[in-house]
């Protein structure tokens, strides 16, 4: 049970549960505050379902909506020069609202980052021609996967894992856990597939921190697979491997991001999944502004998960930014 708990302060974290420093805390408090509740929820139709209808309401509302493009820098005063294609553009915000990092936020500036955020996991995406049997006959695989399925995740081997990558080491039986988002909704499936029983199973590893990988990324990359997948076949009364749909070429469909696959692919600092460790939703000095967002600059707010009240896909710093504009333009009480 003691495990269990933890898992939700160590997502994302990578601590010990008695750090002083008290991220390990500050994780699981955003844990228990989704919906007022704590409640994991799986939007139907999967993330691209709410970007999605994000994109059409701004449409809807007038946005110009640019993809694709590279921001090279961005000013105090608004000013934002970006890439698209071979061309570069600039264009001028009274306010420039900035979803990146706080540590790429600080690049583009120009400015010299304090930040050393660092991720600490090993995700594995994979495709099973069907649901693997369990080692426990007693539970349906169908409940089992129905929710977080927490593998070699109690309290000493979480502990355990986070001596040995702390001493340089991947763990020699990595924690993860598992979600079946098919179960959940099946929509994220094509029809075909649908029919065929095909699932989705998405592995989260945990105490995988990017310093294990910074020396051979292919190979570190290859021994952290390898053991996770002996780690959650020792649950399973047969290999996971044996589960995985062949994709056209006849390869498994299996993929596995270390934190530096994730920096390169998301610009995700260091694969921190954060942005930044969690902070306390409120601020602690007189230098923090009324919602979370601020930067040293008027006009420059953040609006993605590494502000002060951030966390996750919550969505929470992308509503202050915007409050923030509008307190600005319409007064406070209005904006609220
Ligand atoms: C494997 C994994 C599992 C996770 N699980 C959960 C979970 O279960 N629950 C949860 O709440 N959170 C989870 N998270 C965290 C969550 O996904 C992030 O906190 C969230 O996506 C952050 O959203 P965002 O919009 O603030 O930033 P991001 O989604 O990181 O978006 C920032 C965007 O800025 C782009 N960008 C960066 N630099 C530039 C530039 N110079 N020019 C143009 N674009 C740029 C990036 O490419 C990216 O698209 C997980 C993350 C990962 C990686």
């Amino acid at each position: 049970m003691r495990g269990v708990v933890l898992t939700d302060a160590l997502i994302g974290t990578f601590a010990s549960a008695d750090d002083e420093q008290l991220r390990q805390n500050r994780c699981l408090l955003y844990h228990l505050i989704g919906n007022g509740t704590g409640d994991w929820d799986v939007p139907v139709g999967g993330m691209g379902a709410v970007t999605g209808a994000l994109a059409d309401a701004a449409r809807r509302a007038g946005a110009t909506l640019v993809t694709g493009a590279e921001v090279l820098s961005v000013t105090p005063d608004g000013e934002v020069l970006y890439r698209e294609g071979d061309t570069e553009r600039v264009v001028v915000g009274g306010h420039v609202l900035a979803n990146v990092a706080p540590r790429t936020l600080a690049r583009l500036l120009g400015e010299e980052s304090s930040e050393t955020p660092e991720g600490a996991q090993l995700k594995v995406n994979m495709v099973l021609r069907r649901l693997p049997r369990l080692r426990d006959t007693a539970v349906d695989p169908r409940d089992a996967f129905g929710g977080t399925f927490h593998v070699n995740e109690s309290f000493a081997q979480l502990e355990t894992a986070y001596r040995e990558a702390a001493d340089g080491r991947l763990p020699a039986l990595p924690p993860c856990e598992i979600y079946c988002h098919s179960l959940t909704d099946p929509s994220i499936l094509g029809p075909a597939e649908r029919a065929a029983g095909v699932q989705t199973l998405t592995l989260f590893g945990l105490h995988m921190p990017a310093r294990l990988f910074e020396a051979d990324n292919d190979g570190a990359r290859a021994e952290a697979l390898r053991a996770t997948m002996a780690s959650l076949d020792r649950v399973l009364a047969e290999p996971i491997e044996d589960c995985l749909l062949p994709d056209g070429d006849g390869k498994p469909c299996i993929e596995a991001k270390t934190p530096l696959d994730l920096e390169a692919e998301l610009g995700l600092p260091r694969g921190h999944i954060f942005h930044r460790d969690l902070s306390w939703p409120y601020g602690d000095d007189e230098t923090a502004g009324t919602w979370g967002v601020e930067t040293r600059h008027e006009r420059v707010l953040l609006c993605g998960a590494g502000a002060a009240r951030g966390g996750g896909v919550s969505g929470i710093p992308g509503h202050n930014a915007a409050m923030a504009v509008l307190g600005r333009r319409f007064g406070d009480g209005q904006a609220r």
